[in-house]
């Protein structure tokens, strides 16, 4: 992928990682034994949806202050950081008064911690939830077998049946006017706050992503639009999404709401977003994909014609 397109953006929060994934270490079984008894590997602890997380870092132990052998737990090598071994760790099997500490749901620190830590975290909810999803094969229903240190299966029953992880593809689309951005309040978004958001739906099969863009605006909000351009995009651990954000003019702009999916959609001005406070409504946290995009629309100057 090329460089961001725009250099305001730094990385979307669960984008930034460092860590060396390190794959050729993968299909090394005796390898990967031999580091998850090593004393100087480091195990991102996981408990039932929940994280290990200090005010400023996620908490990364040593195989002696985990409640159990991590070699009986669900794991996953996430790779190394600094030649150190790093493998997330599912404790959810474990009582909690055995727990290393009190674990806390991430959403509300994610953009707070240092890039590289919410990313770990990111690859490893991802991974431990398609493990947890898929513990059979669908081909056979033989039981799974994690392999290559968790990223991927392997049916116990048939060599041939492998699963990969699996990422759902979402787009979501800032579309403008010229002078204004298009923005919706979706039906299941919280109902005591007005928060407005870029659009977004998940890509269908045997469909581009550009072609999501257009279905989805057209479904929701009954306008057409061109220039579709790729922007940016975001791994979504809830548990497996990847955004790819894309803007788009519109064609038309009168809006035609699917009562199902959109409460509200509007067209705002700049400073209609920026006096959000006084206009009594709110845009996504920091840690969403919509929240840079609109934040970086408000930064740059509009173009006084249309391309
Ligand atoms: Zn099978």
């Amino acid at each position: 992928m090329t460089q961001n397109p725009s250099p305001n953006l730094h990385p979307h929060t669960y984008a930034g990682s460092t860590h060396d994934r390190a794959a050729h270490l993968r299909t090394n079984p005796a390898w990967l034994e031999h580091a998850l008894q090593t004393s100087t590997t480091r195990f991102l602890p996981l408990w039932q949806d929940q994280h290990l997380l200090t005010p400023t870092e996620a908490t990364l132990l040593p195989r002696t202050s985990l409640p159990a052998d991590p070699a009986t737990l669900p794991h996953i090598f996430l790779g190394l950081r600094n030649d150190t071994p790093l493998f997330a760790v599912d404790l959810s099997s474990c009582p909690e008064s055995t727990l290393p500490g009190p674990f806390t749901p991430i959403r509300p620190v994610a953009a707070t911690l240092p890039a590289p830590d919410a990313a770990l975290i990111a690859q490893a909810r991802t991974l431990l939830a398609w493990q947890n999803a898929n513990r059979f094969c669908g081909r056979c229903g033989a039981p799974m077998q994690p392999d290559e240190g968790g990223n991927r299966l392997r049916c116990t029953a048939h060599e041939t049946h492998v699963l990969f992880p699996q990422i759902s593809p979402v787009v979501i689309m800032l579309v403008t006017d010229g002078p204004r951005l298009l923005l919706a309040r979706g039906t299941r978004f919280a109902q005591d706050r007005r928060i407005f958001s870029a659009l977004a739906g998940f890509v269908e099969a045997g469909e581009s992503a550009e072609e999501a863009v257009a279905r989805e605006i057209r479904e929701e909000v009954g306008i057409e639009i061109e220039h579709i351009q790729y922007h940016s995009s975001q791994p979504w651990p809830y548990p497996a999404n990847l955004m790819l954000a894309f803007t788009a003019q519109a064609r038309t702009t009168t809006l035609t709401l699917d009562p199902t999916e959109i409460a509200e959609a509007h067209w705002f001005t700049k400073s209609e977003i920026q006096s959000k406070t006084q206009n009594n409504f709110e845009i996504p946290g920091p840690a969403a994909i919509a929240h840079d995009m609109i934040q970086n629309w408000l930064d740059t100057p509009l173009h006084s014609a249309k391309s």
